[in-house]
C-alpha cells in the first residue's frame, strides 16, 4: 500500500515538473529587479484640480455656525414640522460615515460593527431624537469626495467623517460648531528623514481625492506629485508598498495608522487648521441648531471627553479639549 502511495507521489511531481517545462522559456530571476505592484482601484497621479462650485468663495469664519434655539427638545417629542421630527417619525437617523478611517470610523472586523469618535457622535444625536441609539442609525458609507453630494441629494441627514469646515463648503452646505481642531501632518516610513512636505519635490504623495489635504499637497511649492485615491486605508497601503514617499492629511487619520502599523511614523509639525464641523443640508437650519445643542450636552456632560479619550487618549497626541462653540451672532 505504502510502495503504490509513492508510485503515485512521483507520478504527481513528474507531471508537476513537465507542466512547468512545457510554459515555455522560464523566467531568469537574476534579471527581475522589480515587481509593479497593482494600484489601487481609482488611484490617479497629478489629478486635474477639483472643479468645485463655480460661484466666488466669500470671506466667512467657517468655524462660526447657528447658536442653539434654547434648550433640546425630550427625546422622542421633536417639534412638529421640524427636520429632527421628521427623522423620529421615519424612525432612523441617516448617517453619512467613513469605515476606513482607523479611530474615526471604521469597520470592527470582529463585531462588523461600526466604531470610532465619529461613530460616537452621530449616536449622540440619534439619542437625542429618539432617546435610544440602538436600530436607530442607518449608516451610509460616504468618500470625502462623496460627502458634499450626499448632503445635497438628501441621502443623509449628518455627515460625521472627518470633515473641515471651510468657507468653500459651507457654499453648499452648513456646519455644526467645530467638535474637534485637527491639523494637516506627514506620514512617513519610521526611517525616513523627512520632515516637511518641501522636502518632496517631485515626489509621490497620497491623499484622498475631494479632501483638503490633496489640495494642500498641490499647492505645495516645491511641486510634489500628488497621488489621490477613493480611501484613506488605499493611501497606508500604497505608502507600504513603497509607492508613495509619504501620506499627508490630518493627524487625526495618520494617528489611525500608525496605530495600526508600527512601521509608519508621524513627521514634523502640522501645518494646517481643520476644524471639523458635522455637516447638514444647507435647508436645515433647525437641524444645525439642534445638533449644536447636542453637542454643548454632550461636551457639558463628559461624553466628548469619554470618547475623546476612548479611542484618541493613546495615540501620543496631547489631550485635547473641544474648542469652544463659536455662533454667528
Ligand atoms: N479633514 C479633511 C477634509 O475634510 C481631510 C479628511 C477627509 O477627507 O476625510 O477634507
Amino acid at each position: 500500500m505504502r510502495a503504490v502511495r509513492a508510485n503515485l507521489v512521483l507520478v504527481a511531481l513528474l507531471l508537476a515538473v513537465s507542466a512547468c517545462a512545457g510554459g515555455g522559456r522560464p523566467v531568469d530571476l537574476a534579471n527581475v529587479t522589480s515587481v509593479n505592484r497593482p494600484t489601487p482601484v481609482g488611484a490617479e497621479e497629478n489629478p486635474p484640480a477639483s472643479t468645485g462650485s463655480s460661484a466666488p468663495t466669500p470671506d466667512c469664519d467657517p468655524r462660526a455656525s447657528f447658536r442653539p434655539d434654547g434648550g433640546l427638545p425630550p427625546a422622542g417629542q421633536m417639534p412638529g414640522n421640524s427636520t429632527m421630527r421628521a427623522i423620529q417619525d421615519r424612525g432612523q437617523l441617516i448617517a453619512g460615515v467613513d469605515q476606513n478611517t482607523f479611530l474615526f470610523g471604521f469597520r470592527n472586523p470582529t463585531t462588523n460593527a461600526l466604531e470610532g469618535f465619529d461613530i460616537d457622535i452621530v449616536r449622540e444625536i440619534a439619542k437625542a431624537i429618539f432617546g435610544d441609539q440602538n436600530n436607530t442609525v442607518r449608516f451610509k458609507v460616504v468618500t470625502s469626495a462623496g460627502r458634499i453630494k450626499a448632503l445635497q441629494d438628501g441621502d443623509v441627514d449628518v455627515v460625521v467623517r472627518t470633515m473641515t469646515a471651510t468657507c468653500e463648503r459651507w457654499k453648499d452646505i452648513n456646519f455644526s460648531a467645530i467638535y474637534y481642531m485637527a491639523g494637516q501632518r506627514l506620514l512617513v516610513d519610521h526611517a525616513s528623514k523627512i520632515t516637511s512636505l518641501d522636502q518632496l519635490g517631485g515626489q509621490k504623495v497620497c491623499a484622498a481625492k475631494g479632501s483638503t489635504s490633496i489640495k494642500t499637497i498641490a499647492a505645495n511649492p516645491a511641486k510634489l506629485i500628488p497621488v489621490q485615491v477613493d480611501n484613506w486605508s488605499d493611501c497606508l497601503i500604497m505608502l507600504q508598498q513603497g509607492q508613495v514617499e509619504a501620506v499627508s492629511t490630518d493627524d487625526t487619520i495618520l494617528a489611525g495608522m500608525v496605530a495600526q502599523d508600527p512601521n509608519v511614523k508621524m513627521a514634523g509639525p502640522k501645518f494646517t487648521e481643520e476644524p471639523y464641523g458635522i455637516g447638514i443640508p444647507k435647508a436645515n437650519v433647525d437641524m444645525v441648531k439642534f445638533v449644536n445643542g447636542v453637542l454643548e450636552r454632550a461636551v457639558a456632560e463628559g461624553r466628548w471627553a469619554a470618547s475623546y479619550n476612548k479611542w484618541l487618549g493613546q495615540t501620543g497626541e496631547a489631550r485635547a479639549t473641544p474648542p469652544p462653540p463659536v455662533y454667528q451672532d
